[in-house]
């Protein structure tokens, strides 16, 4: 149904996949072809044949296999409420969406424990501050974890080992290591002793515990910062 990516723009910003908008279609018609009176019509005919017959695999039918699968509750015969079928079907959705399989959603769902518009986006005004908390929080930031993703394939290497390049350390360069631990960034972590004090050393807790916009020109620096580091390895200007 989705890419992982759109799995966690969705959930980033409490929102629901297009399909619910077809199924809510899909279930308007189902009521209108429920409420023929006329039992003799063939479109009447093909429907009820398909509710009751899987080996049709009718439209109808499929509708039925969907309710059962969102929790609904709701029989095909029933005259369906829509809004509170799609409803139900939503909070469903919300309550599992994080149990899929994928490593990156694993990772990404402590930072947003409810399925709602994530705080910073309608805290945070300014639209490239926005954009850089995003990116970060949705893994899709250029340090090496994110890079080394996009290598060709042959040149892929795992995500545990794609070491940071700018200390001696040997960690893996994500999230964590360029908020918590690079050793060059200390001179910045002093400047914003009012994130770290106290906090424990985790994403959820830098995100949750902070004013969003401080913690937009923290990321800032901290990716100019690295910038810099970046020019003086490869020669280009940052
Ligand atoms: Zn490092």
């Amino acid at each position: 149904m989705d890419s992982i990516a759109n799995v966690i723009v969705l959930a980033e910003s409490g929102r629901f996949p297009l399909c619910f908008c077809w199924w809510q279609q899909i279930l308007r018609y189902h009521n209108r072809i429920n409420d023929l009176s006329d039992d003799e019509r063939l479109i009447k005919c093909a429907f009820v044949e398909g509710m009751h017959n899987p080996a049709y695999l009718f439209w109808s039918h499929k509708v039925h296999t969907w309710l059962q699968g969102q929790a609904v509750g709701l029989g095909i015969e029933d005259e369906l409420d829509v809004g509170t079928v799609i409803g139900s079907a939503k909070n469903h959705y919300a309550q599992t969406w994080h149990q899929n399989s994928l490593n990156i959603v694993a990772r990404y769902q402590p930072l947003q424990p409810e399925y709602v518009l994530a705080p910073y986006l309608s805290a945070v005004k300014g639209f490239k501050s926005r954009k850089l908390i995003s990116r970060f929080r949705c893994g899709c930031h250029g340090l090496h974890v994110d890079t080394g993703r996009l290598l060709p394939l042959a040149q892929q290497v795992p995500r545990e080992q794609r070491h940071c390049v700018f200390c001696a350390s040997g960690s893996t360069e994500d999230e964590h290591h360029f908020v918590f631990d690079f050793p060059a960034y200390c001179e910045y972590r002093n400047k914003f002793t009012n994130i770290f004090w106290g906090l424990a050393p985790t994403l959820s807790s830098f995100y949750t515990l902070h004013d969003p916009k401080v913690i937009a020109r923290f990321l800032r620096e901290y990716f100019e910062h690295r910038n810099t580091l970046v020019a003086a390895q490869t020669g280009h200007s940052p």
